[in-house]
Formats: structure tokens, C-alpha cells, sequence
């Protein structure tokens, strides 16, 4: 009798949950139970928009993940290696208050790494770089593998403009913030299709911080080979400074009021100045300059 019992719950969970249990397995290395996820759900990448809002903008945390006690937890990684879901609640103490100078671990090269200069990529040119599931600034690890995710610059560059956003919010309060970001390989790829980033304020039930959104791993005027990470010129290049003018930063600066120095928002390195010597500024460069400030030599703002 209990073994008909357990036969009728498991065959109700299999028809009623199939296509859930399909789901995650599609995004086969979403291991965090809440996430409902699909990728095939997706649309395709559309050559404008650099990530999608995803479950009406609600994260899937459950009213249990939910917390008020700041933790940082690298999920394992997979059986060929991947970077799966990372999970935290940040909070101000959490950030590092110290300006950091040296930087992310060059010696970690996470799955899909293969990274190549092409003429047209800003920047320095490379069409990969590191990106971090947790970021530095969070209080997350430069030195373990499970918090590395091979990205493209563009998708960084998104990455770190809602990183930003939960940082201000962090600073401006005393509030903790539910985060997740989960890479979403497809099949045996070794490079991630996207991330999905998952936020909410938890003292103020999402009023201040509230996003689901899936950030394509994708880089105007490049294809990637997801398989291998391999990459070509594809002839066609976007402005990527035209790109970025939807990002979610509304200051024009971050300043290091230790260095004096003022930065693009977008900078890596002013992504690593400590809580004690960060400004974000509304001021025009003419007034900084006024001020004592001096452009930062590495973005040339
Ligand atoms: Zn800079």
C-alpha cells in the first residue's frame, strides 16, 4: 500500500513537474532547487538589448532563502568543471572598505577560456575577460575558482552596472540584499550563454533593490563558439559606447577622494576602490578638475 502511495506521488510529480525537472536540466547547471529557469524560454540575442527581464523582474528566492545574517556560498562545481549558482545576503559590512590594487586572479582561466585581441573591441582589445559571481566589492573571493566566469567585456560591463547599483543601495543603508547570479551553460558548453542575476532588499521587501534578469554573454561584432569559447570577427562592429547609454548608472563619476582621482563608471578599477574612499558624483569634469581632481589613467574619463 505505502509503495502505491509513493508510486501515485511520484508519477503526479513526474506528469505535473516534468517540465519543471525539464527546465533545470536544460540549464543544466542551475543547481539551486528555486530557480525555475529555462533557457529555451530566452529569446534570442537581438543585437541591441544586453540582457532580459526574466520572471516578471522577481527573483525565485523562497521566503526561507531569504535573510537577514550577510553569508557568501560558491555552489560546487560541475562534473567538467563549470562555475555553478552563487548565492549571498550583503550587507554593508560586508564591503571592503580598503581601496584594492591588486586586482583579480590572472591565473585562474574558468571554462571557455580562449581568449584572443581583435582591433575592434574596446578596451584592450580582448574578447573574454573574468567575471566575477560575486564581485569583489561585495566581499567576494579573487582567489577561488568558483566565484570565476569566463564573460564577454559588453556583458561584464552590465554585470557591474547592477553591481553598482545594489553597492549604492548597500552604502545608503543598513539593509541586507538577497543575491544570486547563476551562469547558464547550454548542453557540455564550456562557456556560459549568460547569467542570471538575482537581487532583493530584504528590510524593505524589494522597494530599494527588486531584479530578475538574464545578461547575454554575447559581444557586438564577435561570435562565439560556446562549446570551445573560440571566437571570430564577424565583419560588423556596434558602438559600445552607444550601447552603454541604457546602463542603470545615473552618476557621471566615481571618485577616489584617497587619490584624487575621478573614473568612468564603468571602470574595473574604480570597481576596486573601498567603501572609505568611494563618491559616486553628479559633478561635471570641468568642476573636478576645479576641485583637485585629476582624470584616472586608466579609463581616461
Ligand atoms: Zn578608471
Amino acid at each position: 500500500m505505502r509503495k502505491k502511495i509513493i508510486g501515485i506521488i511520484l508519477l503526479v510529480l513526474i506528469v505535473f513537474g516534468g517540465y519543471k525537472l525539464f527546465a533545470n536540466v536544460s540549464a543544466n547547471n542551475v543547481n539551486s532547487n528555486s530557480i525555475q529557469f529555462s533557457y529555451e524560454d530566452i529569446p534570442a540575442y537581438n543585437g541591441d538589448n544586453p540582457y532580459v527581464v526574466v520572471n516578471d523582474n522577481k527573483p525565485y528566492f523562497t521566503s526561507s532563502e531569504i535573510v537577514k545574517d550577510s553569508y557568501i556560498k560558491y555552489g560546487p562545481l560541475d562534473s567538467i568543471k563549470r562555475v555553478t549558482s552563487a548565492m549571498a545576503c550583503l550587507d554593508y559590512d560586508s564591503m571592503p572598505s580598503e581601496d584594492d590594487k591588486k586586482g583579480e586572479s590572472k591565473s585562474i582561466c574558468p571554462t571557455g577560456w580562449n581568449n584572443i585581441k581583435y582591433d575592434s573591441i574596446a578596451g584592450d582589445g580582448y574578447c573574454q575577460s573574468r567575471a566575477q559571481s560575486i564581485a569583489w566589492c561585495f566581499g567576494g573571493s579573487d582567489t577561488d575558482k568558483k566565484n570565476y566566469i569566463t564573460a564577454t567585456p559588453y556583458m561584464k560591463n552590465y554585470m557591474n552596472a547592477y553591481v553598482v547599483k545594489i553597492a549604492r543601495y548597500l552604502e545608503k543603508t543598513s539593509n541586507h540584499v538577497m543575491y544570486r547570479t547563476t551562469p547558464v551553460f547550454v548542453g557540455e558548453e564550456l562557456m556560459c550563454r549568460g547569467v542570471l542575476m538575482e537581487a532583493y532588499s530584504v528590510e524593505d521587501s524589494g522597494e530599494g533593490i527588486c531584479f530578475n534578469i538574464f545578461l547575454y554573454n554575447v559581444q557586438p561584432g564577435i561570435n562565439y563558439i560556446y562549446s570551445t569559447g573560440e571566437s571570430e570577427y564577424t565583419g560588423e562592429f556596434l558602438d559600445m559606447a552607444a550601447q552603454m547609454k541604457d546602463s542603470s548608472m545615473d552618476f557621471n563619476y566615481i571618485l577616489n577622494s584617497k587619490t584624487m582621482t575621478f573614473h568612468k563608471p564603468e571602470c574595473e578599477k574604480a570597481s576596486r576602490i573601498g567603501t572609505k574612499n568611494k563618491i559616486y558624483s553628479y559633478a561635471e569634469r570641468e568642476e573636478l578638475i576645479g576641485a583637485g581632481y585629476t582624470a584616472a589613467e586608466c579609463c581616461n574619463p
